[in-house]
């Protein structure tokens, strides 16, 4: 049986207007999954969009003077529907979730709309990086063309420690290596190595205050990152498609599954438990 995904996107998502709430509940039955999250994005810091950057197209009612500022999650509507799928699908588990976006640099709006959502699975990202003018998106790309890809990924760690000493009340870190996810081709390839010192910081801080580290499956994740979180007294992973429509539920699942128990994880006891070191 693949493991829970536990960090899906769906139509209540500002920027997954591909998603489905509905179609992805039949999916996960379709593939025997034993539970999804639907975990909206709560994107709290706006991005200026910089000289060269343009937003696709369906995005222009959020740009103002060259600043996105995501909407706030529809929380009546997205309740709504997920009680809706509930009553459709009750042999499917069906969790409630957020993404929250750097919520160590906005934490009273962060935790107001934790109050106010009660979600039962709360990850916290980091996607965007201090630019030359208030913030920019984390990736690696041309827009960084002042920073090298690996002072990208420093930056990105960096911010990630912060976040997990600054804010507690989450659960899970998402993609710890999500600035790979635009590594330009023709350079020194992608090496977790090169950044192995910032890494174990991340992982020993976020060991410390007990979160899970989830296993995202956009780019697959390199084993070595799972094999020091075990050496840093990681416990537990969550395993996410990061999904933004239903044809990419739980996409890689399977390899990644093998990779963690090669990496010394397994399943819980329950098949919604997160997976846990053995
Ligand atoms: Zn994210
Ligand atoms: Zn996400």
């Amino acid at each position: 049986m693949l493991p829970p995904d536990s960090h899906v996107h769906s139509q209540w998502s500002w920027d997954a207007p591909a998603g489905s709430m509905e179609e992805t509940c039949v999916r996960a039955l379709d593939l025997g999954l034993p539970s999804v999250a639907f975990t909206e994005h709560a994107d709290l810091t706006p991005w200026t969009l910089g000289p060269g950057t343009k937003a696709p197209e369906e995005w222009g009612p959020l740009v103002v003077d060259e600043v996105l500022t995501p909407p706030p999650v529809d929380l009546d509507g997205y309740r709504e529907c997920l009680e809706r799928c509930r009553q459709r699908h009750p042999e499917l588990r069906i969790l409630s979730g957020i993404e929250l976006s750097e919520p160590h640099w906005h934490p009273s709006r962060a935790e107001a709309l934790l109050g106010a959502g009660s979600f039962e699975r709360v990850l916290a990202s980091v996607h965007s990086a201090p630019a030359a003018s208030g913030f920019g998106f984390t990736e690696v790309s041309a827009r960084y063309a002042d920073q090298s890809p690996a002072q990208v990924v420093r930056a990105y760690l960096a911010e990630t420690a912060r976040l997990i000493e600054q804010f507690a009340p989450f659960e899970v870190l998402a993609h710890i290596d999500y600035p790979v996810r635009r590594w330009p081709a023709g350079g020194k390839p992608y090496d977790p190595y090169d950044f192995e010192e910032e890494y174990r910081h991340v992982l020993r801080c976020l060991a410390a205050a007990g979160k899970v580290l989830e296993v995202n499956t956009r780019v697959p994740l390199h084993p070595q990152v799972l094999a020091w979180w075990r050496e840093e007294r990681g416990q537990a992973i969550t395993f996410a498609s990061d999904a933004h429509d239903p044809t990419a539920l739980a996409r890689g699942f399977s390899d990644a599954a093998h990779m963690a128990e090669a990496a010394g994880f397994r399943p819980g006891r329950d098949p919604h438990d997160f997976w846990s070191r053995r």
